[in-house]
């Protein structure tokens, strides 16, 4: 071993350990830009050990290493500047990207081992050739359906009709055999020909097949799983070169992935099997959200909020989606500010998928400075919700819908919600009728303790500050 492999070694040992702890990191709040930066470190680490174990080998051509500065100079620009501009509204489609390009990593790796044999790493051909095998596969999927996901969450894509159908299934069936004998043959064959060619495409046309039909309120877990997938690529492209660095951080992003996507379908009351081959939940809805649907609406004016808030000892706020929309959350954070300064006691609900994405709601009330002691989890908060004056329901919508609890027939039915109907009044603050991300009515409109407060949410939080100042709420002493 020459010293240019040992200070590798070193470097990656090294990277590992920060990527352990920015992964644990990442699992609280008040931890998580930290350990962010420490998995960026991690990664800038590995990286430079890469390039000095290139360093200490002969016969690597000058065109190589332009291709190789090139490469990593423009990749990091590019996932600086999308990372920068990106709002974060748009957060869960640029981490669908992400996963994708990790992905395609993983195949393109996979794939030129297995057009160029002499590159493979020094491991028992069977153990490279199954690597090379399971890498392109699982990459291929990563990519195709990240980048549905992607055009889904954007708006790009909607749910075809004919995906909802069984054809969905005979269809996957006919791609997952068709990769399994492109893979075998590959495997046999040793190196890349037309069955690479053939698993490629029936990877790909699988991971089309199975993200398509999913919608509604099942990305989340599609979005997490697809992460899982491309730490399993990597792992998998780790055999395929012979990079230790490579096959830990792939199994600990799978592993966790894996975890991540448990936990969202423990929060949606859903299991994995449901959401994969169950298709869409919003073209699945007999209950489609409509205007003339509701018959019963109450709206009320931002003073009529104002007054029943400075009456209040208890307020509870539920941050949704429309207020990530809006960028609220710093008016909100006066709202509450001036409530609290008058004696009445706040807290905030956090649904786990309230927004678009793990977390959402955690880190936009983070960005506005408030506290974390003051935000509850689901389970906490819901007993609480009979004791509590007023709810304010900012932007949310599925995350508060009473039919996932009552109406057996909702495709919402079983998934675990706030139940702010049972504080003494709601104030839901949206800009109309529009229905939440599942498509459906949410029957909490309809109560008569909930009145609806029109408008988009960082006005109508503005005007709100206004009135409460006017009625005295938030003057000290
Ligand atoms: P929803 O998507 O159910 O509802 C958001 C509501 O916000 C809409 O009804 C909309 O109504 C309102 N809104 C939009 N813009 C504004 C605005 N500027 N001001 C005020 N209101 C606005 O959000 P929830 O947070 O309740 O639920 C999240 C949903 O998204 C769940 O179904 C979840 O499963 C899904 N999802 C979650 C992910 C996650 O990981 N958290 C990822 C992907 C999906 P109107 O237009 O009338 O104003």
């Amino acid at each position: 071993m020459n010293n240019a492999q040992i200070l590798k070694y070193a470097i990656d040992l090294i990277a590992v350990f920060l990527l352990a702890l920015g992964i644990k990191g990442l699992s609280k709040v008040r931890s998580a830009r930290e350990a962010n930066r420490l998995a960026a470190l991690a990664m800038g680490l590995a990286v430079i050990g890469v390039l000095i174990n290139a360093l200490g080998k002969d016969g690597i051509s000058i065109s190589a290493w332009i291709w190789i500065i090139t490469g990593s100079t423009l990749g990091g620009l590019i996932g600086m500047a999308t990372a920068k501009k990106v709002p974060m509204t748009a957060m869960p489609e640029t981490v669908a990207l992400f996963n994708g390009c990790g992905g395609m990593s993983s195949l393109l790796v996979a794939t030129a081992v297995a057009l160029f044999p002499e590159t493979q790493s020094q491991s028992s051909p069977i153990v490279v050739g199954i690597s090379i095998a399971i890498s392109v596969f699982v990459g291929a999927i990563t990519f195709s359906g990240s980048m549905v996901a992607m055009a889904k969450l954007q708006g790009w894509l909607s749910t075809p009709n004919w995906t909802q159908n069984k054809l969905r299934h005979a269809l996957n069936i006919a791609f997952a055999v068709v990769c399994i004998v492109a893979a075998i043959k590959q495997f046999t064959e040793g190196k890349g020909n037309e069955s690479l060619w053939l698993l490629i495409i029936g990877s790909s046309l699988l991971g089309i097949g199975v993200t398509l039909p999913i919608g509604g309120a099942d990305m989340p877990v599609v979005i997490s799983l697809l992460n899982s997938y491309s730490g399993v690529a990597a792992a998998a492209a780790g055999f395929v070169v012979g990079s230790q660095l490579l096959i830990v951080a792939g199994a600990m992003v799978g592993a966790a992935g894996l975890i991540l996507t448990q936990v969202m379908c423990n929060g949606m009351n859903r299991s994995l099997i449901s959401v994969l081959f169950g298709g869409s939940l919003a073209t699945k809805s007999s209950t489609s959200a409509n205007k003339s649907e509701y018959n019963n609406i109450t709206s009320c004016s931002i003073e009529e909020c104002a007054l029943t808030l400075e009456a209040a000892e208890r307020v509870v706020v539920v941050p949704g989606y429309g207020l990530a929309v809006a960028q609220a959350q710093h008016t909100l954070r006066e709202v509450t500010r001036a409530l609290e300064i008058t004696g009445i006691d706040v807290t905030y609900a956090i649904h786990p998928v309230a927004g678009r994405m793990p977390g959402h709601m955690n880190v936009l009330l983070a960005e506005a400075d408030v506290p974390y002691e003051q935000l509850k989890e689901m389970d906490v908060i819901n007993p609480e919700f009979p004791a509590t004056d007023v709810v304010l329901v900012l932007g949310a919508n599925d995350v508060v819908n009473p039919q996932a609890k009552n109406d057996p027939s909702s495709p919402l039915y079983g998934m675990p919600v706030l139940d702010v109907q049972e504080a003494r009044t709601v104030f839901v603050i949206k800009r109309g009728m529009s229905a939440g991300y599942s498509g459906i009515k949410n029957d909490l409109f309809e109560l008569a303790n909930t009145s609806m407060v029109f408008g988009d949410a960082k006005k109508v939080l503005g005007d709100l500050l206004v009135e409460l100042k006017e009625l005295g709420v938030g003057k000290k002493g």
